[in-house]
């Protein structure tokens, strides 16, 4: 069998007076009204402990969304049994029977749930239409069936046989359980994680982040109506600590997706190699972690290219996007004009909750997170090497707001050109033009990660040599564009160096870790 060839989901506009857009407002106004009460799903069964924490939109957080029902260690430990036992019956269903469940999925994404995924992401994660329209719809749509492409490309893959011989490869699911541990910022991903190696035949304990449970929930019902087996991918809401005891200490042990800080996935890394006698198998860590990714202008530059970069790269969904571009190296001779760009671009901004389409910005995602930028922009404004240039302001009386703020510093090495904050806050270094060199070098030894980078310049020998000089500072890497808003299929993403493992989300070489090859050798 082949699938058809997978086609990235055209992005809807929501302008006003669109279908789209008057059903999407119907929708973000359901969900208003009513307080959504949220399962965890084990063996596809809806579990309900009683013990119920609420869900507040976090730009408006005195409005109840609903509540999740939190477990506990026996409920992680259910959902592993449930996992262990659908998983020979899953992993023995031929591919393009699990391809046709994800791809249903897909279409189901694209159509009728596609306001309502849209609708949660939005009061869920505080995302506007659009930032929602590109991640839980398309991206997510797209994840699915580019990853069907991959799996069948995986499954085609064999080896050579010779005469009275007969070689081949059986791509077998990991022996085990894989756990996915998902993010708040891209419904995608949330939904990319469990999905990615449920395709390739593993069964799945499934942990969202507790600040994306509203669109979590819509993920586990899209692929329950699809036709997703009972225990296949298995939704649990429970404390990390009681949630990585469990898991990390069962010998059934045998795949880790994640996507999330830095500092979670090295402890965790730590908690498996610890483990290591326990597991049947070694398991797969695939992950993708923090980022302080950069946009460097060269003084050949389009300054209108690089405030628009500069905006859209720092201060869409609030900077919490890992790619988000969060130090930036302008040159001396072309920053007044840039920046000047930037500041008339900045006063057109508009920010507010996301059901008022007009808002480019929304809240970020809780108070810890909050009250960190706010400290921290507090601190560069008394600071002698910082100075604020744009926003600064910061209020939670009605939701976690904080105004897209630009820092500039004299110092290459200042706290927040090296610290990744998660949040609406570039810091830019103005470098002298004649140290262009000596630049990328600073940038380069500057962070611990390698995610994204982008460089603006039109002078080809430039372009050339900052490619070069940087081949390690960014798994995406763009010229003249922002380090934002990869498309799956088009520009495979992940980053190494503090940044993950490097696999590129929805890609072959992902779905390639979910597999455990058997080679066969028969003799006629
Ligand atoms: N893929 C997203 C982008 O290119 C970022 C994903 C993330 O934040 O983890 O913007």
């Amino acid at each position: 069998f082949q699938v058809p060839p997978a086609k990235n989901e055209p992005v809807l506009s929501y302008a006003p007076g669109t279908p789209e857009r008057a059903e999407l407002k119907k929708q973000l106004k359901a969900y208003r009204s009513v307080e959504m009460d949220i399962p965890m799903i084990i063996g596809g069964e809806e579990i309900r402990t009683g013990k119920k924490v609420s869900i507040h939109p976090p730009h408006e957080i005195k409005h109840c969304l609903g509540h999740y029902h939190q477990g506990d260690e026996a409920h992680v430990h259910q959902a592993i049994d449930a996992a262990l036992k659908a998983r020979s019956k899953w992993a023995e269903m031929s591919w393009e029977h699990r391809a046709s469940i994800f791809l249903k999925a897909a279409d189901l994404l694209a159509g009728p749930y596609r306001q309502k995924i849209n609708a949660a992401t939005m009061l869920g994660q505080s995302k506007t239409a659009f930032q929602a329209e590109i991640d839980s719809a398309c991206e997510f749509a797209d994840f699915l069936r580019f990853n069907v492409q991959y799996m069948t490309q995986i499954y085609s893959d064999q080896p050579t046989s010779a005469k009275d011989i007969w070689n081949r490869v059986e791509y077998r699911p990991l022996e085990g359980f894989v756990f996915a541990l998902t993010p708040f910022n891209f419904t995608s991903i949330a939904g990319n994680l469990p999905s990615a190696p449920a395709m390739m035949g593993n069964t799945v304990v499934w942990k969202p982040s507790k600040t994306a449970v509203y669109s979590a929930h819509i993920i586990m019902e899209i692929f329950r109506e699809a036709g997703l087996p009972d225990g296949v991918i298995n939704l649990i809401f429970a404390s990390g600590p009681v949630v990585a005891r469990e898991v990390f200490d069962h010998p059934d042990f045998a795949g880790f997706h994640f996507t999330g800080s830095t500092e979670v996935f090295q402890s965790i890394w730590k908690t498996i190699g610890e483990n290591i006698h326990r597991y049947k198998t070694y398991p797969r860590i695939v992950g993708e972690t923090g980022g302080k990714d950069f946009i460097i202008a060269h003084k050949s530059c389009n300054a209108q290219e690089v405030a628009t970069a500069i905006v859209r790269g720092a201060f869409e969904y609030q900077g919490q996007k890992c790619s988000a571009a969060s130090r930036a190296y302008m040159p001396a001779s072309r920053w007044e004009e840039i920046n000047n760009e930037v500041q008339a671009q900045l006063a057109e901004l508009k920010m507010g909750p996301p059901e008022d389409f007009r808002n480019f910005m929304n809240a970020v995602i809780d108070e810890p997170s909050f009250d960190k930028l706010e400290s921290v922009i507090k601190e560069a404004e008394q600071h002698p090497e910082a100075k604020v240039i744009a926003g600064g302001g910061c209020d939670k009386s009605v939701g976690y707001f904080i105004e897209p703020t630009i820092i500039l510093t004299t110092n290459p090495h200042y706290r927040t050109m090296e610290e990744e904050l998660f949040g609406p806050v570039l810091t830019i270094y103005v470098y002298d033009d004649l140290k262009y060199d000596e630049t990328l070098d600073v940038l380069d030894k500057t962070s611990i990660y390698g995610l994204t980078g982008a460089v603006f310049a039109k002078d080809r020998y430039i372009i050339e040599k900052t490619a070069r000089r940087l081949v390690n500072a960014a798994g995406n890497f763009y010229i003249n564009d922002k380090p934002t808003g990869a498309v799956v299929g088009q520009q495979p993403f992940g980053g190494a160096r503090g940044s993950g493992t490097n696999d590129k989300a929805g890609s072959l070489l992902n779905m390639m870790r979910w597999v455990s090859p058997r080679t066969i050798k028969e003799n006629f």
